[in-house]
């Protein structure tokens, strides 16, 4: 019975009259037909072709056969392998100092949204790649708070300018035992380049005679601080080599037109974990 009822229904709704014809179909059917054959060529191809200029060295990345520095050879160089680092005090009181695990862990200071390092520090660092064709080595660039702890626990070092990517210790392969060469050219940069070259605050270094971890005095213009460390000076666990080395401290900014100060936030919150 129920077989028949289904067989009823299907005729009633199920058939329609075909001379009737629904809007999608009456449509479809007003569609031009296509009167291109395949052998057609609707869209004629360019005959220009696109002119690529050969890149320059620095932006192949090489001085030579030297790595162009850039803001990536100042990671914090902190390793969280490292052993833990026990300080005691004057009552015996200690106080435990862990490392970072540098640049796995961290980024480098952030300024405008953006991973920042001075730029004068890359500017003279290429410079001085450039002119003796050798290999800056970068012993210390940004340091986060832990790796600075790590490294040095004293209080001047809170404020060192390595936490805000103010300052790098570096030395050059080949040239590891003349850093007093290095130094004339740091200073040739501004002798030598514009707009520097005409601005005595620039172009004229001075001696520093104010209190230093090192046995020579420094030389400073307005923007830099350099200062070099004898092979038995100033060492730290980012300087465990055999040379001397040089540091550039950066003094003034020259887009904010301020002194360059380590401020606490810049210094000790401005960097993301990754
Ligand atoms: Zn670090």
């Amino acid at each position: 019975m129920k077989y028949l009822l289904c067989i009823m229904l299907l005729f009633l709704f199920g058939c329609s009259d075909p001379s009737v014809k629904d809007d999608r179909q009456v449509n479809s059917s007003l569609k031009e037909k296509i009167s291109r054959k395949s052998s057609d060529i609707s869209i004629q191809e360019s005959h220009y072709i696109p002119f690529t200029r050969e890149p320059y060295s620095w932006e192949k990345g090489y001085i030579g056969k030297i790595p162009v520095i850039t803001k990536e050879f100042f990671r914090c160089k902190g390793n969280s392998l490292r052993e833990m680092k026990t300080i005691k005090n004057e009552d015996n009181a200690p106080t435990y100092f862990f490392d970072c695990g540098g640049y796995h862990e961290h980024s480098l200071p952030i300024r405008n949204g953006r991973e920042f390092v001075y730029p004068v520090l890359i500017e003279l660092l290429n410079f001085v790649q450039i002119k003796t064709q050798k290999e800056v080595v970068i012993t210390s660039g940004h340091r986060c708070p832990k790796h600075n702890s790590y490294l040095d626990e004293s209080f001047s070092n809170q404020y060192s300018k390595h936490l805000i990517g103010a300052e790098v210790d570096f030395y050059v392969k080949g040239m590891e035992q003349d850093p007093q060469d290095i130094i004339e050219l740091l200073m040739k940069y501004y002798q030598e380049m514009e707009p520097f070259k005409e601005d005595s605050l620039y172009a004229v270094f001075h001696r520093y005679d104010g209190s230093t971890n090192v046995t020579t005095k420094p030389w400073f213009n307005r923007e830099v601080f350099i200062k070099f460390a004898k092979a038995e000076e100033g060492r730290n666990l980012d300087n465990q080599h055999l040379y001397p080395y040089i540091t550039i401290q950066v003094r003034y900014d020259r887009d904010l037109e301020k002194r360059v100060l380590v401020e606490w936030d810049k210094a000790y919150h401005n960097y993301k974990f990754w």
